[in-house]
């Protein structure tokens, strides 16, 4: 068996996994697709001490840096099922079952998608999901953020610092933001709220230049010309594997103490599938190295 078995290969994983093997204790590491979300960025500027990389650069150094220490790397696995026996058994979807004494779970999330035409097509080309990452590239232009809840009024209120105009648009008749948020949102000038609003489809040529929507009151159907489109529709725990085994909150994520402890004693977890509050890749690293180190103190102690 594994001494720490770690379940997922972004920043978090591949961090926890490095901490584990320096320790010196066996150390393996199943991930669906090494990399995780990284993979699917382009410019990353707040990975401090590297003023400009780009995710696959990124993804790629992470792995060789991974290789280098005795690291057992099963890529483009899955894994369906966590069970506490005497040890912890992770099942494979491919049917294998592995042991370890701890587990660390750091299978990161993914942005909820709308689902209407041209927002896979424009990923990158001026449509973005995270305003703390992208929203830089759109200085002086007019973006959109799609969703009216806390994220997608935070995002509107950090993008009207840069961009020219943001236009929110929220589906129901009333945003759902915090009163606090909304009040600072209606408070800047260069910020447009369009409630009822449907999204149905993000327009352009090489990249973003527009967006349609429906009047959900009327039915009316109404374009807006802008460069940049940010769905802030929710962030999706990729935690669905473990239910009714390990505790999460109501938005699923994975819910840990302070050493990345969970309910279940002996599994840890780290990054973007935890309760932490903020997700980026600088914090799933220290949140990875914060649970290998719970781990061994767990596996020192028992
Ligand atoms: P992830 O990166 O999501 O990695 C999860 C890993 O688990 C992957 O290897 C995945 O394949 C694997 N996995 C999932 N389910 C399973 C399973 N059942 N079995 C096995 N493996 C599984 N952050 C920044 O700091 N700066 C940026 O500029 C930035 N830009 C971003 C741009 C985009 C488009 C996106 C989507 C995110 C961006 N982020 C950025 C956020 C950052 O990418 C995440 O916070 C970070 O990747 C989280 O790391 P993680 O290791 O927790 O999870």
């Amino acid at each position: 068996p594994f001494d720490v078995l770690v379940i997922g290969g972004g920043p978090a994983g591949a961090t926890a996994a490095i901490y584990a093997a320096r320790k010196g204790i066996r150390t393996g590491i199943v991930a669906e697709r090494f990399g995780g979300q990284i993979l699917d960025t382009l410019g990353i500027e707040n990975f401090i001490s590297v003023k400009y990389t780009e995710g696959p650069k990124l993804a790629a150094s992470l792995e060789e840096h991974v290789k280098h220490y005795n690291v057992d790397i099963m890529n483009l696995q899955r894994a369906k099922r966590l069970e506490k026996k005497d040890l912890i058994e992770v099942e494979l979807e491919n049917g294998a079952v592995l042991k370890s004494k701890a587990v660390i779970v750091a299978t990161g999330a993914r942005w909820r998608n709308l689902g209407v035409p041209g927002e896979a097509e424009f990923k990158n080309k001026g449509v973005a999901y995270c305003p703390h990452c992208d929203g830089p590239l759109f200085e002086g232009k007019h973006v959109a953020v799609i969703g009216g809840g806390n994220s997608g009024v935070e995002a509107a209120i950090d993008l009207a610092g840069i961009a020219k105009h943001v236009t929110v648009l929220e589906f129901a008749p009333e945003l759902k933001a915090d009163a606090v948020l909304q009040d600072r949102l209606y408070s800047l000038p260069n910020v447009t709220v369009i409630k009822n609003a449907q999204t149905k489809e993000i327009t352009g040529t090489d990249k973003v230049n527009g967006l349609t929507y429906i009047d959900r009151a009327t039915g009316e159907e109404h374009h807006i010309e802008l460069q940049g489109v940010f769905v802030q529709i929710g962030l999706v725990p990729n935690t669905e594997w473990l239910e009714g085994t390990v505790e999460r909150n109501r938005f699923g994520e994975i819910i840990v103490d302070k050493r990345g402890a969970t309910n279940v004693p002996g599994v840890f977890a780290a990054g973007d599938c935890t309760d932490s509050a903020y997700k980026q890749i600088i914090i799933s690293m220290g949140l990875g190295a914060t649970a290998s180190l719970g781990a061994f103190d767990y596996l020192i102690r028992n």
